[in-house]
């Protein structure tokens, strides 16, 4: 049972640093995350904007690929132009908003 664990431990380390390496490259999940909140958002107001719909899609598709001059930032999970880019630590970058 004690060898069990001790095989365990390089499948969670690699699962560690592979849904790290999601974050750091694709993203994928924060533009999730941002579709959903913009979706909550425009229920609570009570409001069907008839290009909400609209809105969410084009968010996800155009958010994905991630331009080169934008970065997502650590703290916010928004996307940032470089120029708002305050720090980058172990490759995460915190913009200014949240860094001031
Ligand atoms: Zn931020």
């Amino acid at each position: 049972m004690a060898t069990d664990y001790d095989e365990v431990r390089p499948d969670v380390a690699e699962a560690r640093k592979a849904s790290l390496d999601a974050v750091k490259s694709a993203n994928a999940p924060d533009a999730r995350s941002v579709a959903a909140d913009l979706d909550e958002a425009d229920t609570s107001d009570g409001v069907n904007l008839p290009g909400a719909d609209l809105i969410e899609e084009d968010l996800t598709v155009t958010v994905l690929p991630q331009e080169d001059d934008e970065f997502i930032c650590g703290s916010c999970f928004l996307i940032r132009h470089r120029s708002l880019l305050a720090r980058e630590a172990n490759g995460v970058a915190y913009c200014r908003d949240c860094e001031s």
